[in-house]
């Protein structure tokens, strides 16, 4: 049984000041269900990420499971002459837990490519924090029948070289592009289609091992969504953008996914 994750992505949303605020409205509301087995974790923008961490890590039921922080992009360099970058020194040092790679909106609007999110899902690995590895097609590729081979490039090329054991502990997030801040949210069933393709090629990329690895739905997921989406068998969580700036609609979805898992 995996345990279900479920992530916020407030891509750029919310000063630190705001963040915090967040936090102490969000706090009480997830709290007893720290104590269970759900993953939660927050993508803040950058500047928002320490203040964001340390928040979560004072607040109440503070030895409960902590809620994880994650970063919504990282470089693949250590360090060196990047302007505008961020290391995963740094993310580690500024409290983040895991990272959002390869999301489609830096893959359509700053021109990432599979061997970019693979460079970087290497190097978030070998630094021990959780890349939160997203793939996903557009509505042109749906209309046009190429949906599971889409996934299959960014799978098999997004994930080359890496290793058996490595699989197990990272997240893949299947977001198709045509449901990202749209309302059109994936049925149950075409999520748990595209899911499954996804399942059987880290299969017969890593064997047995894939079995551990997290797969989750992203794409206007809303509270009266994610009961649903969480009933199939290989949906494992959920990744949320515009649902997660209120912290009372992200603890709902929280909640109802723990309820259903
Ligand atoms: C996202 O940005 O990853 C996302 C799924 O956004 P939304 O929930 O707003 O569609």
């Amino acid at each position: 049984m995996r345990r279900p994750f479920i992530a916020a992505n407030w891509k750029m949303h919310k000063t630190a000041q705001e963040a915090v605020a967040y936090a102490e409205h969000f706090l009480p509301l997830v709290g007893q269900l720290r104590e269970a087995t759900t993953d939660i974790v927050l993508a803040p923008p950058f500047l928002a990420l320490p203040a964001l961490a340390q928040a979560l890590s004072r607040g109440p039921g503070s030895t409960s499971p902590p809620i994880g922080v994650a970063a919504q992009n990282v470089s693949a360099e250590p360090h060196g002459a990047f302007t505008g970058e961020i290391s995963l020194d740094m993310l580690t040092a500024a409290g983040a837990t895991s990272v959002i790679l390869g999301h489609s909106e830096r893959r359509q609007l700053f021109g990432e490519t599979d061997a970019g999110v693979r460079a970087k899902t290497r190097a978030t690995l070998a630094a021990g924090l959780t890349p939160i590895v997203c793939i996903g097609e557009t509505l042109d590729d749906r209309e046009t029948n190429r949906t599971l081979d889409v996934l299959t490039r960014q799978v098999e090329q997004g994930l080359d070289g890496r290793s058996r054991e490595e699989i197990g502990t990272l997240v893949m997030a299947y977001e198709p592009v045509w449901a990202i801040g749209t309302g059109h949210v994936a049925t149950p069933e075409q999520a748990n289609a595209a899911h499954r393709h996804v399942r059987g090629k880290l299969k017969e990329q890593f064997g047995t091992d894939a079995a551990a690895c997290r797969i989750i739905y992203g794409g206007s997921v809303k509270p009266d969504s994610i009961a649903a989406l969480m009933a199939q068998p290989e949906v494992d969580g959920a990744l949320v953008g515009g649902a997660s700036l209120d912290p009372v609609s992200f603890a709902k979805i929280v909640a109802l996914s723990h309820e259903t898992a």
